[in-house]
């Protein structure tokens, strides 16, 4: 008992950043080099790792949806809605075992966010912020684009109200728009996906949004920490399922001061994380389970990690001052 004690206060007196920082690296080592071992952890990920990435090794399982979503209503009562349940079924598996860590911890696009966020830090470029009101209504935008993925493919296979079907150029509506498309297999040397397609109007469409998205998604990461993340329908899809995930954000509403720590150090810039002091488990649709918030809360378990009803990482007033000791000493 005592051990396990003792073990937990070392977590919690631990750097969780740094490890996150080389968790981060090790992933996206695997999901965008893994090919290259002949590594493939699955293609039902709950994280983009892009299939149009020669060298992947494990793929983001929003590709495959939106095929199967093309599928014609009655065949969705045999053999192919069956395939379609049980792809659902692992990519939700995936999904609850570590929750919106695979934001925070996994997806190589939010990766690449932290990386154009440390950037601007060495540019000494200071971020850029929303309201509250622009934060609520940004955030339904991926919602909008969780809808779409899902309807257009839908009517690819099947008319709605009689109208005609879409064209099949239309297919994957999500994947030709989504960032990580053209900037994931950069990184394998491919440069082939930062292209428009003229070959139809669908194509020309979506493609060329696809190339303003990216550019965005460049210049948004440089002056706003997760700029992207807020859009993100994968984002969406987690939190669906997220009431569901063994690993949980917790907070002890008893406990907190509303010093405010855990909202400033909150890269995505989740105001609720200070202010409900009702919730227990605090796991907003945009929180990426990264636990910066848990580190600079300076007041004993009052945000914590918890697997199942195990508590991994706590904040406590000892390892606050741990690291603001390691911060102020630049360790
Ligand atoms: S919300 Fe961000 S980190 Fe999560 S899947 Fe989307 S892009 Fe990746
Ligand atoms: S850092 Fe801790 S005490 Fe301060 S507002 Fe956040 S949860 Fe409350
Ligand atoms: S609420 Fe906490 S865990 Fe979630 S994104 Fe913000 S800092 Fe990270």
């Amino acid at each position: 008992m005592n051990s396990l004690k003792n073990l937990q206060r070392a977590v919690n007196r631990g750097n969780l950043s740094r490890f996150r920082f080389h968790v981060q690296l090790f992933s996206f080592a695997l999901l965008i080099y893994g090919g290259y071992l002949a590594i493939n952890v699955g293609n039902h990920l709950p994280t983009f790792a892009c299939l149009y990435s020669d060298l992947h090794g494990g793929a983001c399982y929003l590709l495959g949806f939106q095929h199967q979503m093309v599928t014609p209503w009655p065949e969705w009562f045999g053999g192919r809605g069956m395939a379609i349940l049980i792809g659902l079924a692992t990519f939700v598996a995936f999904f609850v075992f570590f929750n919106k860590a695979w934001c925070g911890f996994v997806c190589p696009l939010g990766t690449i966010q932290d990386w154009l966020s440390a950037l601007r830090r060495k540019l000494k470029i200071r971020p850029a912020t929303y309201s509250e009101p622009v934060f609520q209504r940004l955030g339904k935008i991926k919602y909008i684009l969780l809808a779409l993925l899902i309807l257009i493919p839908m009517a690819i296979g099947n008319s709605f109200f009689g109208l005609p079907k879409l064209s099949h150029d239309w297919g994957v509506p999500f994947c030709m728009i989504c960032p990580g498309r053209t900037i994931l297999p950069l990184f394998a040397g491919d440069f082939s996906q930062l292209a428009i397609d003229f070959s139809s109007v669908a194509k020309l469409t979506l493609t060329a949004l696809g190339m303003a998205i990216t550019g965005l998604f460049i210049i948004g990461s440089l002056v706003k920490p997760r700029f992207f993340c807020l859009f993100c329908p994968m984002s969406a899809f987690h939190y669906i399922f997220s009431r569901l995930g063994l690993l949980r954000l917790t907070k002890n509403g008893a406990k907190c001061t509303r010093c405010g720590n855990c909202y400033r150090a909150c890269d995505v810039g989740i105001r609720a994380i200070a202010d409900d002091l009702e919730s227990y488990n605090i796991v907003q649709d945009d929180c990426m389970m990264c636990g910066k918030c848990i580190e600079v809360c300076p007041e004993d378990d009052c945000l914590q990690a918890r697997f199942l009803t195990l508590p991994v990482y706590s904040s406590t007033a000892e390892g606050f001052f741990k690291r603001m000791d390691r911060k102020n000493n630049g360790t």
